[in-house]
C-alpha cells in the first residue's frame, strides 16, 4: 500500500513528485494515467522523464491490478466479476444495470467481521479490509467490460465503515474530477450501524450518501439477526443518524431484509414507523436472498406488500427490491456464497 501508487490521492501524489525533486504537473500526470487512462505500470507514464519512472520502480513503488478470476453475467443484466487479492483472498463485485443507471456494487473487506446470521459474507472467515486501491481498481475492471460506471454503492463483501480510512480514501480518488469524477451524489455507503463511525461519516468533508441496514424494529430481533446489534442497541444508533441529519441534512435510506415470520409482521412494521419517527428516511425491503446453510426463509410477496403499505401510509417513501443477478449469487447477501462448505 505504501508503495502503491494506485492508493494515493492527488494531494499525495503531489508530495511523492515534490520529495522527488519533480515538478507538480509530473503528480498530476500520474494521478491522470492512474485514475483516467488505467495505466497498470509505471513505465506507461511517458509524459515523465524515464530517470524518475526509473527511481519511483527502483524505490519499489508500483500501480496494482487485481487479478480478474471470473465473470458471471445474469440474464437480467447482472455482471458479478471474481477478483483475486494479492495475498490468495478473493472478493466479488457485482454491475447492475437500471435504465440510464450503470451501478457498481463494490467490496470494501475481503470476508465481514460482522457476521450477520442472514448473509452469507457473514458466515465466511474475516480476512481483511480492503486498501482503497483495491477497491477502485473494482471499478476499472467493470468499466472495461461494462462501459462507464454512473453509481456506485458500497454494499459488497464487507462493512464499509468497519473499514472506514480506506473507504473514505477511495471515494476521494473515484470523485476527484482528475480521474473518475464519479459524483458524490451518486455514491453510497451502506453500514450494518456502527455508531462512532455514523458520527465520524457526518464531520467529513467528503460526504456520500448513506443507508443503514436496520432488519428490525427492536433490540430483541435484531440482536438475533446481527450480532452487532448486541454492541449497538437501537437507540445508540438512531441517536447517531439523529446528529448525522442535523449536520448533513441528508435523508438516509433504511435497508430491510424481509425474513419469514421474524421481521415482517404488521406490529413490526408499526413499530418500526415509530422508531423511524424522529429521521427523514426512505426504505427499501429487501426479499431475503438465500444461500446455503441460511436458517431462514424469505416473506411472501403479499407480506412484504403489506409491510411496504404500512411504511407508504406513515409517509415513508418505500420501495421493494427487486432480486437481481439471483442466478448467478449475485444478489444482496449472496456474495461469498459460492464459497461456502
Ligand atoms: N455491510 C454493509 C454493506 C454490505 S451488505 C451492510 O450490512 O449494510 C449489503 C446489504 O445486503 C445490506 O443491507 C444487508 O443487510 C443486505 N443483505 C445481507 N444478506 C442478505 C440476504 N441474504 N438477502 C437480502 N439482503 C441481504
Ligand atoms: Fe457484513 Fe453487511 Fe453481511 Fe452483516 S450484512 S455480515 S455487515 S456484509
Amino acid at each position: 500500500m505504501d508503495k502503491d501508487l494506485k492508493d494515493k490521492t492527488y494531494s499525495e501524489l503531489l508530495e511523492i513528485v515534490a520529495s522527488h525533486q519533480q515538478k507538480p504537473l509530473c503528480g498530476q500526470y500520474l494521478f491522470i494515467f492512474i485514475h483516467q487512462k488505467d495505466a497498470t505500470e509505471i513505465n506507461a507514464i511517458t509524459p515523465l522523464s524515464k530517470a524518475f519512472r526509473q527511481q519511483l520502480a527502483d524505490e519499489g513503488f508500483g500501480i496494482l491490478s487485481l487479478a480478474p478470476l471470473d465473470q458471471h453475467d445474469d440474464p437480467d443484466g447482472t455482471v458479478k466479476f471474481v477478483f483475486g487479492l494479492c495475498d490468495g483472498a478473493k472478493i466479488e463485485a457485482v454491475r447492475l444495470k437500471d435504465g440510464d443507471r450503470n451501478t457498481l456494487c463494490v467490496s470494501t473487506q475481503a470476508g465481514c467481521r460482522m457476521g450477520c446470521k442472514f448473509c452469507a459474507t457473514g458466515q465466511l472467515k474475516f480476512r481483511r479490509d480492503l486498501t482503497a486501491a483495491e477497491i477502485v481498481d473494482q471499478v476499472y475492471h467493470a468499466e472495461s467490460i461494462c462501459g462507464r460506471i454512473s453509481n456506485l454503492v458500497y454494499m459488497g463483501m464487507g462493512e464499509p465503515l468497519d473499514n472506514f480510512d480506506n473507504v473514505m480514501r477511495s471515494i476521494e480518488i473515484l470523485n476527484d474530477k482528475r480521474g473518475r469524477t464519479i459524483g458524490i451524489r451518486r455514491i453510497t455507503i451502506s453500514t450494518c450501524g456502527l455508531p462512532e463511525e455514523i458520527t465520524k461519516l457526518a464531520a467529513h468533508e467528503i460526504r456520500p450518501r448513506l443507508a443503514v441496514s436496520l432488519h428490525a424494529p427492536n433490540d430483541a430481533i435484531r440482536s438475533k439477526l446481527m450480532r452487532v446489534g448486541r454492541k449497538h442497541p437501537l437507540e445508540e444508533i438512531i441517536g447517531a443518524l439523529k446528529g448525522y441529519q442535523k449536520l448533513t441534512n441528508k435523508r438516509i435510506t433504511i435497508e430491510y431484509c424481509m425474513i419469514d415470520g421474524i421481521n415482517d409482521q404488521i406490529e413490526h412494521a408499526k413499530a418500526l414507523v415509530r422508531l423511524l419517527k424522529p429521521l427523514r428516511v426512505n426504505a427499501n425491503l429487501i426479499e431475503l436472498n438465500p444461500f446455503p446453510s441460511c436458517r431462514y426463509n424469505a416473506s411472501s410477496t403479499h407480506q412484504i406488500k403489506e409491510f411496504a403499505q404500512i411504511l407508504t401510509r406513515s409517509g415513508i417513501e418505500t420501495n421493494i427490491r427487486f432480486k437481481r443477478g439471483r442466478s448467478i449469487k449475485a444478489a444482496c447477501g449472496q456474495l461469498g456464497a459460492t464459497w461456502l462448505k
